[in-house]
This record gives C-alpha cells, structure tokens and sequence, in this order.
C-alpha cells in the first residue's frame, strides 16, 4: 500500500489551504475564478502544456478549469473524468467558531467552509495530479479533472455548460464524481463504503387552479382552494410503482446481509422474480427505502387567495418530484395530471431558473448499468486496501449532484469521495465544517492508488 509521503503531504495541505482560503461562494464576496486560476498557475508552473490546461466558461466570475493528463502515445482507452465543483455554500464569520475562510489545523481536524464539500477533494486532486506528473507517470489513456463553478448554487453551473459546449474536453468513458459516497466511520471504525453509481432527477411542478372568484358571503361548490387540496389529497394517497435498477438491486443484495432479519427477508422477497408486493409496501414505510424504491411527488409549497373576505381566485402548490433514472420530467408531469384527474389543475414544469413553462423537459437519466469492472473494481479493492474489511456498496443517491449531466448524455458516473467520515458529524453545508487531518491523508493514497490503477500501471 503506497502511502504518501510527508512532502507530497505536505503540497497537499498547502493547496487545501490555498483553496479554502479563496471564497468561491455565489456572493460577492465569492469569485471561483480566483480558485481556478490558481490551479492553472500550479499547473502551468508544473510543466503541463498549455493545450492541456484550458480555463473557460460563460461568466468571468464562473470560470472552470480542466486539465488533461495525456497519455503517453495513443490512448488504449477513452478518458476517465474527475469532475470536482470549485463553488462553497455560504458561510458567515457570526455562526462559526472560527472564520469560515480560514484554513485552521485544530485537535485532530482541519476547519474551514469547503473541508467537507468538496475543497478537500479538490486539492486532493489537484495535488494527485501534480505528484504523478512530477514521478514522470506515462498513463496509457487520458485522465481529466474538471473543477467547475454553481454546483451549490448560482447561474452558470460549470458541468452542465461543458458537457453542453464543450463535450470534446470532457468526453470520457466515465465520470468519478468525489461530490458524493464514501466512507462511513462509527466510533472510528469503517462501517460501509457507499458509492453513488446512479442518481435521481430533480424536478419542480407548479399546479395551479383558478376561479372567477366572488364574495365570500357567496360561497359556491367551484373554489379553487378546495379544488387545489382535492387535488393534493389524491397524491398524497398515491405511490408511484415500485421500479429497481441494477444499482438499487446490487445495493438491496448488499443491505440484506447486515440489517436485521425482519428487513432482510422482506428486502429478499422485492429482489424476487415477480417481487412481491406486501414486502415493497412494508419496506416503504421507511422514508430511506421508498425514495429508493420509487419516484416520490411531494407538496413542499401552498399559495392562494387574495383576501380574507374573497372567494380565492387562484390557488396554487409547489410539488416537488425526484424521479427515478429511465423516466423523465414530462413523463412525470403527466403522470401528475392524470393523479390529480381534474382539468380545473393546471401542471405546469418549473425550470431551475424559476421559468414556469407548460410542458417539462423530455430527456431522462440514462437506467445505470450495473458498476463496470473497469471502474467500480480497483475502486472498490482500493477502498479495501486502505480500510481493511470495509464492504462497498453502490448505491442511488436521492438526492442531485453534478453528475446528472453526464447521465443525461450517457456516461456512467461514480459519486466518490474517499473521505472517512464519523456518522454523526457531517456538517457539509453547515457551521464549523471539519475534516479529520487523518481522512485527508488517507484519501490522497487513494487517489493516487485509484488514478494509477484507472490510468494503467
Ligand atoms: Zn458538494
């Protein structure tokens, strides 16, 4: 097991340092260029060419960087994309104990906004690169890391634009996204590896029914609000069918050896040809299984009414869907028309930007094929190597990350991270964000390991 050494160690936790230091939230304040372009400078100083380094995108605060490790002659195989988001969550000096944007080593831990997501990875990375260029590494296929902007948020989101635009520099065979998985720590022991080999789309709906509206003194049978909650009643009643994929299947297999055995069996009868449905809907009753059993509809929004002496003219819901991979928004919005089953709602698809527009975009997430021996295999003997007895398990994320993008265009995708966290102390996204000094150098031997293995030994 190669380990890194001090002084690869210790270029690591300067560009760690570096990066957290460079606010890449979407505020003013916030600027991913300065990050990107930091990176570049390493690079360029490195010795990589110039054609190998491009830093672009559509806003001058938003730039991305990808860098191409070429192969050494003509590639065997096509490339492999490390896709790493550059953008932090904001984060303000009066709810931390320290300041956000200040690298600080304390007890064990390394604090600052971005430890946890992603800068970690990101320097990690970054300082992977660095080190096999500098050991003279001839990859037999092209290895790419792309660190791009508004993944947590903003306008331009970096991997969204270069998969559109410029698919020729991130064209791969897969995609490893280090933004989800990993290693899950209880008491410091490594419980399970979870590796995101698929993910669930995002989308919002708004529905909307109007009336004529009137004095309230006036009541009649047509009002829109009663018309709006019959509507969510139905859906509230109704379960999307229950689907599984290759990856939810792999994950069920591997989640019946450690739960309990009530669980086990009824995860035995779904994995059974035909599954049945008495143990789908037992299963389902706990929120983490059904959002991995089915699309999920939900009302997260309500807005009617004018006044509180008016018939209502307009009442209108937010419903928020997160779709299984193989079905797509629109397909989901008319499946929403016909639960609702009344033509007084109208469904009408909320774009990411805010647009509200009749129909819903017709693309789906490609169904995952099962994880591939070429990049799920040394990922997980890698992961085994350094954390010993560890089981790793891919898994469907529910929630959304970057890699949406490439499973609309059909490169398969591992969410990745290599990081070992306790399970009780995420706070990605939250105050005082901290990543053990220890997990940070563990995943640099992975990263190095992992990339060697994907790039040809
Ligand atoms: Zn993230």
């Amino acid at each position: 097991m190669p380990v890194t050494s001090v002084a690869d160690r210790a270029e690591a936790r300067v560009i760690f340092k570096q990066l957290v230091e460079i606010n890449t939230t979407d505020t003013p304040q916030g600027n991913v260029t300065t990050a990107t372009a930091a990176m570049q400078k390493r690079f360029l100083d490195a010795g990589f060419l110039p054609e190998d380094v491009h830093l672009l995108g559509p806003d001058p605060r938003k730039q991305n960087l990808v860098v191409r490790f070429r192969a050494a002659g003509a590639p065997t195989q096509k490339p492999v994309l490390f896709l790493c988001h550059m953008d932090v969550v904001q984060a303000l000096r009066s709810d931390w104990s320290t300041d956000p944007f200040q690298f600080i080593e304390k007890d064990g831990y390394f604090y600052g906004r971005g430890t946890q997501d992603m800068k970690d990875s990101d320097a990690a990375l970054v300082a992977t690169f660095l080190r096999l260029h500098r050991e003279g590494y001839k990859p037999k296929r092209d290895l790419i890391l792309a660190l791009t902007a508004d993944e947590e948020g903003g306008k331009f989101n970096g991997a969204e634009w270069l998969v559109q635009q410029h698919r020729d520099l991130v064209d791969a065979a897969f995609v490893i996204n280090p933004d989800a998985g990993g290693i899950e720590l209880e008491n410091g022991r490594p419980v399970v590896a979870e590796v995101e080999a698929t993910e669930k789309l995002y989308a919002d709906y708004q529905v909307t029914a109007t009336n004529r509206g009137g004095h309230s003194s006036l009541p009649r049978p047509d009002n829109a609000i009663y018309e709006l909650t019959a509507g969510l009643n139905r859906l509230a009643a109704y379960t999307f069918p229950f689907e599984l994929n290759e990856v939810t299947r792999t994950y069920f297999t591997n989640l019946a050896a450690s739960e309990k055995a009530e669980t086990a069996a009824d995860i035995r009868e779904i994995l059974a040809t035909p599954p049945d449905a008495a143990a789908a809907a037992r299963l389902s009753a706990e929120p983490a299984f059904n959002a991995r059993l089915r699309t999920t509809c939900v009302a997260t929004r309500l807005n009617a009414g004018h006044a509180n002496n008016a018939l209502p003219q307009t009442a209108q819901a937010i419903v928020n869907c997160r779709i299984l991979p193989g079905h797509s928004p629109e397909e989901t919005r008319q499946a929403l028309v016909s639960i609702f089953a009344d033509p007084k709602l109208g469904v009408a698809y909320v774009s990411s930007l805010g647009d509200v527009k009749a129909s819903a975009p017709d693309r789906k997430a490609m169904v995952p094929p099962a994880p591939s021996q070429e990049g799920f295999a040394p990922l997980a003997s890698w992961t085994q190597a350094i954390w010993p007895g560890i089981t790793v398990t891919p898994v469907m994320e529910t929630g959304a990350s970057d890699s949406i993008y490439f499973a609309q265009v059909g490169i398969p995708n591992y969410g990745y991270s290599a990081i070992a966290l306790e399970r009780d102390d995420v706070r990605a996204h939250g105050r005082d964000e901290r990543l053990p000094v220890d997990s940070y150098w563990k995943s640099l031997d992975f990263w190095y390991s992992f990339a060697k293995t994907l790039g040809g030994d």
